[in-house]
């Protein structure tokens, strides 16, 4: 087994720091033996600060989006084949070893999803475009483009104990991806497996120096270091979370806060469910899943058991009985389930919590008092049994008090919109789950938790197979929830890179934008130097490289051809007198993807060179009508270079635009072509 150290230290400015006070001991979750001593004292902020400022952030803003992806995979392959050491440390913080899957695999997991996101949704490049340029005048000389850059600052990540991998993961990948160093401040009850993962970090050096920084101890005075620029992520109590929007540095100076706190997160059992149906099993097991899993010691666990009236008993039966079965104990014994909370501490606050709910609610399961435990020792470890309550009828406390372990309540609804209300009860939760098979109870049930929660679960016998369960977030889905959850939203893809930039609106003429977007903006100028772009390679083609084709008449044989060729024998291509009638094109009119296709005709260069594929065309329109007797011709120009990293070609998105013989635009589109990044000799070239 690994071991840990006995005093954890930080990382700051390229050095590990050891707090100089001795610090606080950490104990065991399990036996409540002293696993280290933790402590932030003496550690200067503002040199942890000035570093990743001055240090970390613009060597992580030289690169690209792909080039930070790529990174973030190498960390996540290496993270992957330490695995063991992590899981080792983790048994301490009183985790199964399906808990430390949760935590290790899925932090891991998490790099992998971003790594290859920001490959895949992210340009080769450090600013990201914001929707299609706005014309803002007649002449098309002025538009407007949003854009978005890296913040100049420090993605600050203050962690709760209980997902000491994970946590750290999923708020460090979108930040990097975006562009930002990172202070990362662990939960101290478990700061040593985050540590841990942290040495291992450093020591592969592969994140550049100053992007990454670890503060193991209070946060001390970190946040009065933070200006307009920075940014701090928290997890953790509404407490906490209070004091941190009412710092001056948040109140006075800009710095952006994101909470996710308390949740009171619920599943509902939908009314047309009976005992006989397979969403009955899958409802019970849901319920115990959550309360046994991290000992209950998640933000996402089910707190509130909404069940319609009828059925309550004998879900109150079933949950039981299930719970039954969950083996108590040291999480190293194969046959514990459930392990121990993260530290006594934390049991005393079930405990007081459970005392609350007790004012409304009976105990059906368990007993806070006493457990059998596997391996351990009751008492010195921080154990506790599962418990299930059941409220009262008008019962306030299930709706207000978080017991931050394995609990969970029982509550009873009549009509549907009483399941609604009881969810919305909870002031705002990270996510609920709702298991029926009525499409028309998901519908309205659906609609009506959706503006109270950030993830919202269906699950019923066709998606429980593949489903991910209630408490896991994804790194493509959104994580946080309103009011009461904090109000912040954390993954969701892109959309977490996304929060850590600046959204700004550029205004200029076309070929200004085009020159700050790297994109070419419509109305900007073309280059026409007598080489047909599909000649160059990547390394040689331009912004603007254009070919400007010679000009093709359409004619009625060519769209009765097409009609017969594809079969394609709509009537407004084929039958003249139906065609007339058609508002909008008052006669027979040529396929759309017939002129698509006249337009490839026009503009390819067919001999074996750089080109090599083309994988698809966006933003498809077609304009105006073509006629018979119609002359067709296409401007195709260069919009967007990216080279992939991963390969000796990369995309070229090309601008086509397709004109009438009275200039009016027929049908605009990009096509989308892999491009060799050099020249290759080919057998036409001999
Ligand atoms: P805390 O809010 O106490 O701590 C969360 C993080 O904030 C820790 O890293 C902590 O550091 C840090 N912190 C504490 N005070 C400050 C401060 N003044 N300035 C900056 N950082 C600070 O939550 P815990 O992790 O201790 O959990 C307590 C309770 O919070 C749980 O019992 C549970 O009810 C709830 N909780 C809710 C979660 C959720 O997502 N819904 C997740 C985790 C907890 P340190 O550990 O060094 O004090």
């Amino acid at each position: 087994m690994r071991t840990v150290s006995t005093q954890l230290e930080s990382y700051v400015a390229g050095s590990w720091f050891r707090g100089t006070d001795g610090g606080e001991p950490v104990l065991d979750a399990v036996t409540g033996d002293e696993v280290t001593r933790v402590s932030s004292h003496g550690l200067d902020f503002a040199a942890l600060v000035t570093h990743a400022r001055q240090v970390g952030g613009p060597a992580v803003r030289r690169l690209t989006f792909h080039e930070r992806a790529t990174l973030l995979k190498e960390l996540a392959l290496h993270l992957g084949g330490h695995k063991d050491d992590f899981y080792a440390v983790s048994l301490r913080t009183g985790a199964t070893r399906r808990d430390s899957m949760v935590d290790i695999d899925g932090g891991i997991g998490t790099l992998f999803s971003y790594a290859s996101k920001g490959k895949r949704e992210l340009p080769n490049d450090t600013v990201v475009l914001d929707g299609a340029p706005e014309p803002l005048g007649k002449g098309g000389t002025f538009l407007g483009q949003h854009l978005y850059t890296s913040r100049t600052g420090v993605a600050v990540q203050i962690n709760a104990f209980n997902f000491p991998v994970w946590g750290m993961l999923e708020k460090l990948a979108p930040a990097f991806l975006a562009g930002l160093p990172s202070i990362v401040k662990p939960g101290s009850q478990t700061a040593y497996l985050t540590e841990a993962v942290v040495r291992q970090i450093i020591a592969s050096d592969i994140l550049p120096a100053g992007s990454l920084q670890l503060v193991c101890g209070s946060a001390g005075t970190l946040l009065d270091e933070l200006g307009e620029q920075d940014s701090v992520a928290f997890t953790g109590s509404a407490h906490t979370a209070e004091l941190l929007r009412n710092h001056p540095s948040v109140l006075h100076r800009g710095v952006r806060l994101g909470v996710e706190a308390d949740s009171l997160n619920c599943s509902i059992l939908g009314p047309d469910v009976t005992t006989q149906d397979e969403e009955f099993d899958l409802f019970v097991k849901g319920v115990v899943t959550e309360m046994t899993v991290k000992a209950g010691q998640k933000c996402t666990a089910i707190r509130r058991v909404i069940v319609p009236e009828p059925i309550a008993d004998a879900v109150v039966d079933a949950i039981s009985a299930r719970l039954g079965r969950i083996t108590v104990g040291d999480p190293a014994d194969q046959s514990v389930r459930m392990g121990a909370l993260a530290s006594l501490g934390q049991r005393d606050e079930v405990r007081k919590a459970i005392e609350a709910l007790r004012t409304s609610a009976e105990i059906v399961y368990g007993d806070p008092a006493h457990v059998d435990v596997v391996g351990a020792d009751a008492e010195r470890g921080a154990f506790l049994s599962p418990v299930l309550l059941r409220a009262r009828p008008g019962a306030a406390e299930p709706h207000e008090v978080e017991p931050f372990g394995p609990v969970s309540t029982v509550l009873i609804y009549g009509p549907v919109h009483e399941a609604i209300e009881l969810a919305a009860r909870g002031r705002g939760s990270l996510v609920a789950s709702l298991v029926t098979h009525d499409p028309q109870v998901a519908r309205e049930v659906a609609r009506g938790l959706a503006p109270w929660h950030g993830r919202l679960l269906i699950l019923d016998r066709d998606d429980a197979a593949e489903s991910t369960g209630h408490g896991s977030p994804l790194p493509m889905l959104v994580h946080g929830g309103p009011g009461r959850a904090g109000g912040g939203e954390e993954l969701g893809g892109t959309r977490a890179v996304l929060h850590h930039m600046q959204r700004t609106a550029v205004q200029g003429s076309p070929d200004m934008l085009t020159a700050i977007t790297g994109r070419w903006t419509t109305g900007s100028r073309r280059v026409l130097d007598g080489v047909h772009p599909f000649r160059k390679s990547l390394a040689e083609l331009r912004i603007g490289d254009t070919v400007e084709t010679a000009s093709r008449t359409v004619t009625r044989d060519d769209i009765d051809h097409f009609a017969e060729f594809t079969g394609d024998t709509f009537y407004a291509h084929t039958d003249p007198e139906a065609a007339a009638a058609n508002p909008f094109f008052g006669g027979i009119v040529a396929h759309g993807y017939l002129v698509v296709s006249l337009a490839a005709g026009l503009f390819v260069e067919p001999n074996p060179g750089p080109v090599l594929a083309n994988f698809g065309v966006d933003n498809l329109r077609f304009l105006t009508p073509v006629k018979a007797g119609d002359t067709i011709r296409v401007s195709l120009t260069v919009k967007q270079l990216t080279p992939r990293s991963s390969a000796d070609y990369g995309e070229v998105r090309w601008d086509a635009t397709v004109t009438n013989q009275d200039d009016e635009q027929v049908a605009t589109y990009d096509v989308l072509t892999l491009v060799a990044k050099t020249a290759t000799r080919t057998a036409t070239e001999g």
